[in-house]
């Protein structure tokens, strides 16, 4: 479902990744862990075309994110285009971003009704099924400032899912929580994991969740795929030195 085709992204003469390919097939949920700056988030922000990657294609689902077919040629992708490929993709950040002025319901719906174009009633009943499903459903009257960090980290999973994304992306969306409510919002997620068939792909910190979740860990450095596999292949007999080294830090 994604596949990235050595996709090559600099910041000035900082390569952070380098002709990288990875591929995640529909329904999988992928961890990428690996350490600080070894261009995990550069990666996800790529999917969001947050950036552009300076060499190389992504394509989510038949589309590609970075370029266009027109008459049998690839051309880069314009605003239009990026903005239809981008509708299949949600995500979750480190910092909630909910719109402080919105109720928890509405923070929901907006989306689903501007850009979806869905009705007013549908999108609401989406959201309090979500809502539900986040265990939130006490709270849909509230402003996010009146809620914990972890219920509005899962007042923002809720408003991913409500675009019925195919891709869900993941990016440290525990690591700006208090550590009790770490749990709650890493249980919610394994919900969604184990009853929905939403491809994930997550950069976490959190390697027993990682663990719970992935089908598949690829492990980074320096902007490659040094080493991946199934979580119980890396976390307990991995290949590479520099994985050995990481897992032994972190663990
Ligand atoms: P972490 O675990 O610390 O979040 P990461 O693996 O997610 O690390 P990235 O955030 O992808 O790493 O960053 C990779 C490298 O790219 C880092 O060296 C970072 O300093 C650099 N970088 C990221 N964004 C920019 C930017 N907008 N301008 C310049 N350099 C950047």
């Amino acid at each position: 479902l994604i596949r990235f085709d050595r996709v090559t992204k600099r910041f000035g003469a900082h390569t952070v990744l380098d002709a990288l390919d990875f591929t995640v097939s529909a329904g999988k949920h992928v961890t990428l862990i690996g350490p600080s700056g070894s261009g995990k988030t550069t990666i996800l922000r790529l999917l969001m075309t947050l950036l552009k990657p300076d060499e190389g294609t992504i394509k989510v689902g038949d589309a590609y994110l970075t370029h266009e077919e027109k008459g049998g040629r690839l051309i880069p992708a314009g605003e239009k285009h990026i903005r239809e490929v981008r509708k299949n993709i949600g995500m979750v950040f480190q910092q909630f971003n909910l719109f402080p002025n919105m109720k928890v319901l509405r923070n929901i719906t907006e989306a689903p009704v501007h850009v979806l174009g869905l009705g007013k009633d549908e999108a609401e009943e989406r959201a309090r099924g979500l809502l539900d499903l986040v265990g939130l459903t006490a709270h849909l009257d509230k402003y996010p400032t009146q809620l914990s960090g972890g219920q509005q980290q899962r007042v923002a999973i809720a408003r991913a899912l409500a675009m019925r994304p195919q891709v869900l992306l993941l990016d440290e969306v525990t690591s700006a929580l208090d550590p009790e409510l770490v749990a709650g919002v890493l249980d919610v997620l394994r919900d969604i994991a184990r009853t929905t068939d939403i491809t994930m792909l997550c950069v976490t910190h959190e390697m027993s969740f990682a663990r719970d979740i992935s089908d598949d860990v690829l492990m980074f450095d320096a902007g490659r795929v040094i080493e991946s596999g199934p979580p119980e292949k890396i976390f307990t007999d991995p290949e590479h030195e520099r994985t050995r080294e990481f897992l032994g830090a972190v663990l």
